[in-house]
């Protein structure tokens, strides 16, 4: 009696599993069709006939696994294409349907609309953005019940401005503390390029000695300097508010510098929508190369470029320090600063 009855059981709970769930590995194309009429709902008109979604067995890049990976530019085909594992340690074919369009949709940032991680909170902690990287978060950014929650982040997605209301979490008081980057010497992130190899950057602390900084570009003995050499930095999706000014100062020193000499810059870059996808394009430029080149001997001597109104738009800033063409001598960097004024109005 006893083995009947859970027999009868099993069988039933068996049964009421494989009514309520989704298919284990539906066609992929419900996202895609569900992403477009989500865009159409906010006024976008995409067409995602060139974006290819698929399921593979495992996501491993350099030694990392994923559940799913948005490509803009597949392999240098300039393919969009979406893979989704199918991977045991991301089980998708026991995940609900919302939990997959989380997914879905995080990776449709990727491939369609350009977008890269952005980690930025919103003042209530929660992520400000669907592009968080968010370690086991990334399926339910939204529930199916949380309806508000869900059109918050697909709104953004796919128009970073549209939010320019929130309370956005910047990490700091900017009316207290201005400074949006400072202190380069502990920064690793500055990258030295030179066209020609006619110029060396060298940045870190003479014999490891943390009162010996050292942030320089100088010409290589008895190479032609045809090109330039310059540092970089590049600052992804800044979190800075929408419309502040942003000021750029670097304060450069050097006993001899003949030539040209050494300028700033700053470019930066944004992905508007378009209908077949997004394109990243530079869309601000500013240098101190025609204006105001520095030469001979100076100390300390600070050069500024200012951004009136900062676009939350931005996918990323870079910020060079250049010497330019035909320049000799020793460039020394001795401070760079972005600071950060609230817009009022
Ligand atoms: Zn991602």
């Amino acid at each position: 009696m006893k083995r009947i009855y859970l027999l009868t059981l099993t069988v039933i709970l068996f049964s009421c599993d494989k009514e309520d769930e989704a298919p284990e590995y539906p066609d992929l194309s419900i996202y895609v069709d569900r992403f477009v009429e989500e865009a159409k709902d906010r006024g976008f008109d995409f067409d995602l006939s060139g974006l290819e979604a698929v399921y593979v067995d495992e996501i491993d890049l350099d030694g990392n696994e994923y559940c799913g990976y948005g490509y803009w530019d597949y392999k240098g085909s300039g393919k969009k294409r979406i893979e989704i594992s199918k991977s045991a340690n991301c089980d998708w074919k026991n995940r609900s349907d919302i939990e997959r369009e989380n997914l879905f949709f995080h990776e449709m940032g990727h491939a369609f609309l350009r977008r890269v991680h952005d980690e930025t909170l919103l003042c209530d902690g929660k992520p400000m953005s669907l592009m968080a990287s968010a370690n086991g978060l990334g399926w339910r950014f939204y529930t199916e019940a949380e309806v508000k929650k869900r059109d918050y982040y697909i709104t953004e997605l796919i128009d970073r401005l549209s939010i320019k209301d929130e309370c956005i979490d910047y990490g700091q008081n900017w009316a207290t503390n201005p400074f949006f980057y400072q202190d380069i010497y502990q920064d690793n992130e500055w990258y030295f390029h030179s066209d020609n190899n006619n110029y060396s950057g060298n940045k870190g602390f003479i014999g490891g000695d943390p009162t010996k900084p050292i942030f320089t570009i100088q010409q290589i003995d008895g190479t032609i300097t045809d090109n330039t050499g310059y540092w970089l930095r590049q600052f992804n999706n800044p979190n800075i508010p929408q419309c502040a000014k942003v000021k750029l100062k670097v304060s450069m020193s050097s006993e001899s510098l003949e030539g040209t000499g050494a300028a700033i810059g700053v470019r930066a870059f944004h992905s508007p929508p378009k209908t077949t996808g997004a394109v990243n394009e530079e869309y601000l430029v500013l240098s101190t190369e025609e204006t105001a080149p520095l030469t001979g001997t100076f100390s300390k001597e600070i050069r500024e470029l200012e951004i009136d109104c900062f676009s939350r738009d931005t996918d990323y800033l870079i910020v060079f320090i250049v010497m330019l063409p035909g320049s000799k001598g020793v460039l020394n960097i001795d401070d760079v600063e972005i600071v950060v004024t609230e817009s009022l109005g």
